[in-house]
C-alpha cells in the first residue's frame, strides 16, 4: 500500500484533527538475554539431541507488520497506533 507522508488525523494531545507527519518505526530485535535464549544455550551445550530446539525455524510470514508514528505538526507531539499487516508499504510525497 502507499501512504502519504502527511495525513489529517486525530491528535490525542490537541484533542482535535490536525495534520500529522507519518514516520515508519522499526521494530526492535528480541534481546539475546531473554529467557528462551539462555534455555537454548544450555540445551545446545550438552551432547545429544537438543530437544525442542532441534526444530528447524519456520519460514518468514508473507507479510510484515508495519508500525507507524504520527507526529502532530501543531503540538509537535507524536503518538503511535497498533501496527497492521501489509505485504508492501511505502510512504509517498503528496
Ligand atoms: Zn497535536
Amino acid at each position: 500500500m502507499k501512504m502519504p507522508k502527511k495525513i489529517r488525523t486525530f491528535c490525542p494531545y490537541c484533542k482535535k484533527h490536525s495534520i500529522h507527519e507519518v514516520e515508519k518505526v522499526k521494530k526492535g530485535k528480541a534481546s539475546s538475554l531473554s529467557w528462551i535464549a539462555r534455555q537454548k544455550k544450555r540445551k545446545k551445550a550438552r551432547i545429544g539431541n537438543s530437544g525442542k530446539f532441534s526444530k528447524v525455524p519456520g519460514g518468514d510470514k508473507p507479510t510484515k507488520k508495519v508500525f507507524l508514528r504520527y507526529t502532530c505538526t501543531e503540538c509537535k507531539k507524536s503518538h503511535t497506533r497498533e501496527g497492521f499487516r501489509v505485504s508492501r508499504f511505502e510512504l509517498v510525497e503528496m
